[in-house]
């Protein structure tokens, strides 16, 4: 058995797929390659997310199915990152003592410190609770040479009464245009044409660095009129921002900036404002509705997508009613649905009226074949259309797969390598990608 092989699961979010990249190039840098295979194994990471309650029945199973293996050889270690290691701490270790890592989501840096001293000195656990070293200031290793994730911001100031967030990234601490700039700046050199910055609300990026009291407004419209000038840069993608923050410096900035992608991620979470201010989600339905107009007028042909939670506690009949008539209205490109999941330590999870399973159930069947109609039409429209996409990959029917600039997946006969920008001839429609035909390769990969 090669004694410094690793295995790298993530759930969860893109935070956590770039998280996963450090865990990865720190991994690398310390010698160890990659497996998919856990009996070959020395290091197996499991990257966790606290969002939904099945999360955390997921980690468990997993870690029971590991347990033989680590019987079978000791010397294997077995980490656990990410958000629920933040939530549950010493829980984990308490409920599986085979684990030996259990770390933060503000430790990250010290990852192969903790794996040394698990050599030795038996379980180790770092959940501390402040970001000291952003991740982004890791050593990276990507899955694909032509994307890249860039965090702009850790942790959130929010309170949305179902989130567990703020409870395991903490508040919100951007880092600096110059710092994430430089970052860019640096993966253009290396190839990469397209970009996804995060943070869980942009639009209040750079809020913390800003001067208290002064009148200077956050900075995402700023950033993304910086970054836009990278060279070599293709693609500028971004999420989430928030409804309540959003601003028409954006939509400007947005329209203005030729890398940024026509795609807005623009998460609604209900269409009832009872609701909405149960969740303490501070826009209401009408407000939501206007900026789709705003950012639809100013970028035409704009893509949207959106989060949709259903049966949060107390939500009536009447109140989904609402979210659907509002999902007809807004007529998203993709909607994530979600069923409400109760987390502890969130205000929501304790607030009477929670919503029966089975009537969830329904309701979510139910906005889930509306959002699917809708979301066929809005692929069918495509059909005749030239659009350009970045290649990502083989699909598992061994076609070519890849994305528009509005995030559309669309799928083509014959051989490209990912990275490689192509023009595509729209020919038939699908709910959730469209098949292509390939007109030209514009850019094969460098
Ligand atoms: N910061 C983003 C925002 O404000 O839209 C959300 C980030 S969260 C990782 C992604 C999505 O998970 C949320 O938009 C919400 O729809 C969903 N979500 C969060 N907590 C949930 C819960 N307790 N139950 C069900 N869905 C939840
Ligand atoms: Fe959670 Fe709300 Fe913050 Fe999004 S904005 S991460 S939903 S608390």
């Amino acid at each position: 058995m090669n004694e410094r092989r690793y295995l790298l699961r993530t759930f969860g979010c893109q935070m956590n797929e770039h998280d996963s990249e450090r865990i990865a190039g720190l991994l690398t840098a310390d010698g160890y390659v990659s497996t998919e295979d856990a009996s070959d194994a020395s290091v197996v990471v499991f990257n966790t997310c606290a969002i939904r309650e099945n999360a955390d029945n997921r980690l468990y199973g997993n870690l029971g199915h590991l347990r033989p293996l680590k019987q079978k050889n000791p010397r294997m270690r077995i980490v656990v990152a990410g958000c629920l290691a933040q939530k549950d701490g010493g829980t984990i270790q308490q409920r599986a003592p085979w684990v030996d890592v259990v770390i933060g989501t503000h430790a990250l840096p010290g990852l192969l410190d903790l794996l040394h001293r698990a050599e030795t000195g038996g379980p180790q656990m770092d959940v501390s609770e402040v970001t000291e070293v952003f991740p982004s200031a890791l050593p990276a290793l990507r899955g694909v040479s032509h994307h890249a994730w860039v965090s702009i911001a850790v942790g959130c100031d929010n309170a949305c009464t179902f989130c567990i967030v703020p409870l395991v990234r903490g508040p919100q601490r951007s880092r600096s245009i110059g710092d994430v700039l430089a970052e860019v700046q640096g993966l253009a050199r290396r190839g990469v044409v397209e970009i996804t910055l995060l943070g869980q609300n942009v639009n209040t990026f750079g809020r913390d660095l800003t001067v208290p009291g002064s009148p200077r407004k956050p900075l995402f419209a700023e950033l993304l009129r910086a970054v836009n000038e990278v060279e070599d840069l293709r693609r500028i993608r971004f999420t989430s921002p928030h409804p309540h923050d959003f601003t028409p410096d954006v939509i400007d900035a947005m329209a203005e900036s030729d890398k940024v992608c026509e795609h807005i991620h623009f998460p609604l979470q209900s269409g009832s404002d009872r609701v909405l201010k149960a969740m303490q989600r501070s826009y209401r339905r009408e407000r939501y509705l206007e900026w789709l107009e705003r950012i639809r007028a100013a970028i035409p042909g704009i893509a949207v997508s959106t989060d949709i939670i259903v049966g949060f506690p107390g939500e009536t009949g009447d109140d989904f009613g609402e979210t659907l008539d509002l999902v007809r209205r807004a007529r998203f490109d993709q909607a994530y649905t979600f069923q409400y999941s109760p987390r502890p330590g969130t205000r929501a999870a304790t607030m009477e009226d929670q919503v029966p399973k089975p009537v969830v159930q329904e309701r979510f069947d139910r906005l889930v074949a509306l959002q699917e109609a809708i979301a066929l039409e809005g692929m069918r429209a495509q059909v005749g259309s030239t659009a350009e996409v970045l290649v990502e990959g083989t699909g598992r029917k061994g076609r070519t797969q890849g994305r528009t600039r509005t995030n559309r997946l669309v799928h083509l006969d014959g051989e490209h390598a990912p990275g490689t920008f192509l023009d595509a001839r729209i020919v038939a429609a699908h709910p959730h990608h469209l098949d292509g035909e390939l007109v030209r390769e514009t850019v094969a990969v460098g």
